[in-house]
């Protein structure tokens, strides 16, 4: 099969478009003949220093069930699926307790197995879900990460609620796409941050209330303006030691802020006093669960979210797709097609 897969770490430029001996499914097991497949953060930072060579990146895949293994109950050969890309052992506490990120033999499709940067992808069966009536394979590819992330960090780590302020930084970035208009599904007062004015417009029409433009106002002051000083309920920061200052800083008294991500660095100092005398509790999320997925999923089924593209390449320009997303050029999720 053609697949794109680093041989050593470092730029866009390591990544190599190839031939790989197809992978075969073991016991319940699919194999899955993508059609298209997305981009994630992850994906960069695997090529420039993550799990050793050589490694089929990809978290997002979508395509068609080409075979099945022993023991599959379902899905069918022919079926249009989306994979969730979490994988784990499903006999431990953890796995019993449905955290199966948690699981001390947990893995991920693109990171420590293959993933979906090529023709063919081996999955476990219970992590195929069916593909959307009428949704066409880009749209379903660009789901499986950000969906369950977003659904995570808002709901099942933030504990967002109807009536309450959150601030989610970067509009234009994968998660914040869809957490944005999960946000507004569930009743929350939605403000995002970006840096120009047409990522302003399009976080507006995705339903952000306030866009707050990061290189011209200074965040944590026009929060405060907004919410006539009282800050907001949850700040969803995935950006790091850039805008940690400002999320902790726009927090109201005993707020919340999810941490999932440092693109822009990893180390800021904490003073110690302001956390316990303000009272704010800093969660973390690193991966999720089948259910986190399941959840984020129906408001897809429903049609009630959307996928937002920004572009797509063809899988062998997979390099040239990194360096978009690397630049931040981009507002909504970059996808592969996958001949
Ligand atoms: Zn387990």
């Amino acid at each position: 099969m053609k697949a794109v897969r680093y041989h050593r770490h470092g730029g866009p430029e390591v990544l190599v478009f190839e031939d790989v001996r197809d992978p075969e499914p073991g016991p319940q097991e699919i194999l899955v003949r993508v059609r298209a497949a997305a981009l994630n953060r992850m994906d960069t930072r695997m090529r420039s220093g993550g799990w050793p060579p050589p490694r089929i990146l990809g978290a997002d895949a979508a395509g068609d069930v080409a075979a099945l293994g022993p023991n599959v109950a379902g899905p069918k050969v022919g079926d249009r699926v989306i994979i969730y890309p979490g994988i784990s052992c499903g006999n431990c506490e953890f796995c019993d307790a449905g955290q199966h990120n948690w699981c001390s033999s947990y893995k991920l499709l693109g990171t420590q197995l293959d993933g979906g940067y090529a023709q063919y992808v081996i999955a476990p069966a219970i992590n195929a879900r069916p593909i959307p009536k009428g949704m066409g394979y880009i749209e379903a590819a660009t789901l499986p990460i950000c969906i369950t992330t977003s659904w995570r960090v808002l709901f099942t780590k933030g504990q967002l609620r109807a009536g309450e302020w959150v601030m989610i930084h970067s509009a234009g970035s994968g998660v914040s796409v869809f957490a944005s208009q999960m946000a507004k599904l569930a009743g929350a007062v939605v403000v995002t941050t970006t840096s120009t004015a047409e990522k302003e417009a399009k976080a507006k029409e995705l339903g952000a209330d306030h866009v707050i433009n990061y290189r011209r106002e200074d965040v944590a002051t026009r929060v405060q303006e907004l919410t006539e000083g009282r800050g907001v309920d949850l700040v969803i920061d995935h950006v790091g030691q850039a805008t940690w200052a400002f999320s902790i800083g726009s927090l109201r008294k005993g707020g919340r802020m999810v941490t999932l991500g440092a693109t822009s660095g990893a180390l800021h100092p904490l003073n110690i006093f302001d956390l316990y005398r303000s009272e704010i509790s800093i969660l973390a999320s690193g991966s999720h669960t089948r259910s986190d997925f399941d959840n984020g999923m129906r408001l897809v089924h429903q049609g009630r979210i959307r996928p937002v593209i920004d572009s797509v390449f063809a899988l062998k320009e997979a390099a040239a797709a990194h360096q978009r997303l690397e630049a931040g050029l981009h507002f909504g999720k970059i996808a592969l097609e996958v001949p």
